[in-house]
């Protein structure tokens, strides 16, 4: 089995740094078990230098007085620099998240750098940085114009949960930087290798020093990142649990928050809908990344009349998964990110079961993986939209098939829950459908597979406790700009 070893330091002012810390932290391959890298856990001494670079770099350095086609030309720079080496980040992300290799080729490397340069090469360029002010006539006042401003929105702070580590750092590393603004960026510490690399691209590309600075660790680090005073901005992703908090820490200093969250989404099958596809989407929405995906379909709502074929079909299905290291090519699904999240999902399995739910398959660990946090790809039947599995975000391989009669009573399940970040119809009468998804209380959805994927055109986030805020092309170029007025008297 080839193990990897990585290195990495934090990335501050410009320079690459072990910082003025004596903690290390571990970072294991989550399929073996075994240490791949030690970086430096950064102390609060760090976190506040890096905070301070960035703020001296936002308040008197060039980034958010270059013109957007300067950022640009940097960006694209940056990208040219990820892609010359995406073999060394699919390797690193395969180690560190446990990610077959499909999927760290694709959504985990090449589709964040895709979104950087469609945001150098289309969204900057066309983005609307000044719109004047026709002349205005105030009775009494007199007459004045001026322009409307889009400005950087200042030093932000950026922390990312650990599923997909280079993406998540990226959606927010691209509008932020595309704005003007500086960052902190802080990476989940289970996953931060990645993250760090980023610091290399950013000196290859020539960015000032003091505008990107990366830093480890957290609990400390991140209150510190969403509680000091010369922060602006935060955005963070993660569980809805820890973005409460953000939301509370950073409201003493009144900072903008952005917050991405937690999911529990579902898919509405129609008993005229496809159902081949239906099953494939919930096949991909349970075992994608182990089900550690905020946005996969892991609820699957089926008409009564089709509830038993679909259910078959999808078990068929997931009895092929070959669960096991990423590193064997023939592995279709990977391992949970921690022991401690395999023990979560188990436990979540265990109230499914004491609440009448059935295991229709899956609920143990794969026979021949004594290493690893591995779970079976798992499917509940038997499900009342009341119980907690319905209502609670697994975050590993588990599905649930709740039945329903009529179109209300899917969309009422469907917006049971404290989430909405995604969702899916499946029917042949598309009037019907488009009619559904306008219902369902959701960021995003589906209709007959037909997702918006991942393109950057399109705004990703969540409604109700899966978030506050957009991402993604121009809608997350928006979330890190203010908006001023200039206006002069007319004579
Ligand atoms: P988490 O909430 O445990 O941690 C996220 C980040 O918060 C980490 O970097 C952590 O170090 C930091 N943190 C912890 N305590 C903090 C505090 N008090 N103040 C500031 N920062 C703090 O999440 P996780 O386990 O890494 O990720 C899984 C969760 O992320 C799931 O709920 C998933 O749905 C969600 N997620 C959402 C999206 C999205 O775009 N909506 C994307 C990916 C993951």
């Amino acid at each position: 089995m080839t193990e990897y070893s990585f290195s990495g330091q934090l990335y501050i002012d410009g320079r690459r740094t072990d910082g003025e810390t004596d903690t290390v932290l571990t970072v294991r391959n989550p399929a073996t078990e075994q240490t791949i890298a030690h970086v430096p856990q950064a102390s609060l001494a760090d976190v506040r230098r890096a905070i301070t670079v960035a703020r001296k770099a936002f308040d008197d350095g060039p980034w958010p007085r270059f013109t957007p086609g300067e950022r640009a030309a940097i960006l694209l720079r940056m990208a040219a620099e990820m892609e010359r080496r995406l073999p060394e980040l699919v390797a690193v992300n395969m180690a560190e998240a446990g990610s077959v290799r499909p999927l760290a080729e694709t959504l985990q490397t090449r589709v964040p750098i895709a979104h950087l340069r469609d945001m150098a090469e289309r969204v900057l360029p066309a983005f609307g940085w000044q719109q004047p002010l026709e002349p205005t006539i105030t009775p009494g006042l007199g007459i004045s114009q001026g322009v409307v401003r889009r400005e950087p929105y200042g030093v932000c702070s950026l922390i990312a949960a650990y599923n997909f580590p280079f993406f998540l750092s990226m959606m927010k590393l691209i509008p932020a930087l595309a704005a003007g603004c500086t960052v902190v960026l802080k990476p989940a510490p289970n996953t931060p290798l990645e993250s760090l690399l980023i610091g290399d691209f950013a000196d290859a590309a020539g960015l000032p020093p003091g505008v990107l600075n990366i830093v480890t660790g957290d609990i400390e680090a991140g209150v510190e990142l969403t509680t000091n005073p010369m922060v602006d901005l935060v955005s963070f992703t993660g569980s809805d649990t820890v973005g409460r908090m953000v939301y509370v820490q950073a409201a003493a200093s009144m900072k903008k928050v952005i917050l991405e969250l937690g999911g529990k989404s579902a898919s509405i099958v129609r008993a005229d809908g496809d159902l081949d596809g239906a099953v494939r989407s919930a096949f991909v929405g349970i075992t994608t990344h182990a089900g550690q995906g905020c946005s996969l379909l892991t609820s699957t709502i089926v008409h009564e009349s089709v509830h038993d074929e679909v259910v078959e079909r999808l078990l068929a299905r997931l009895s092929e998964v070959r669960v096991g290291d990423p590193a064997q090519e023939s592995t279709t699904m990977g391992p949970l990110i921690s022991a401690a999240q395999r023990d979560k999902v188990e436990k979540l399995i265990r109230v499914g079961q004491d609440e009448g739910a059935r295991i229709a398959c899956g609920g143990g660990r794969p026979a021949g993986t004594d290493r690893g946090y591995f779970v079976e790809p798992t499917l509940f039947t038997g499900v009342d939209p009341s119980m907690t599995i319905a209502q609670t975000e697994f975050f590993g391989p588990v599905g649930v098939v709740i039945p329903y009669r009529t179109d209300d009573e899917a969309i009422r399940i469907a917006n049971a829950t404290p989430y909405g970040l995604s969702g899916a119809v499946w029917s042949a009468d598309t009037v019907a459908a488009y009619d559904l998804a306008a219902r369902i209380r959701t960021g995003t959805v589906a209709i007959n597979g037909g997702g918006a994927g991942v393109t950057p055109r399109v705004p990703f986030g969540g409604y109700k406790q899966s978030g506050i805020g957009r991402e993604w092309g121009e809608f997350g170029l928006d979330e890190y700009l203010q908006s001023k007025t200039v206006a002069w008297a007319a004579r």
